[in-house]
């Protein structure tokens, strides 16, 4: 049996956050505060474009451009990737987080 963690409240009256959330009303102002946290809408495709269009101009030539613009491409996927690592862990955490309803608090 999970109790609230805080130490004023220690209600047993807790809930599965995910489970809690979807029985809301849409029209509850809790809604949007226990919403879980947003995936970023990432495309992978900029970046590799990016790093094509660098591998055209190095072999027109242009090799420190080229090799600038193809670094920026696997920067940028790299930052992409790295922004999903982090909304899915922020996920996970939400998904197995759970709130007191008695004091309102989320653990
Ligand atoms: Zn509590």
């Amino acid at each position: 049996m999970i109790a609230c963690p805080s130490s004023k409240c220690s209600s047993p009256n807790v809930a599965d956050l995910p489970h809690y959330w979807r029985s809301l009303p849409s029209d509850s102002p809790l809604k949007a505060e226990y919403a879980p946290p947003a995936r970023p809408k990432v495309s992978y495709w900029a970046a590799l474009a990016a790093v094509a269009v660098g591998i055209v101009v190095i072999t027109e030539g242009g090799i420190l451009i080229g090799l600038l613009i193809a670094a920026g491409g696997v920067g940028w996927g790299a930052l992409a990737f790295k922004a999903v690592q982090w909304a899915e862990a922020q996920h996970a955490v939400w998904s197995t987080s759970h709130v007191c309803l008695a004091c309102t608090g989320r653990f």
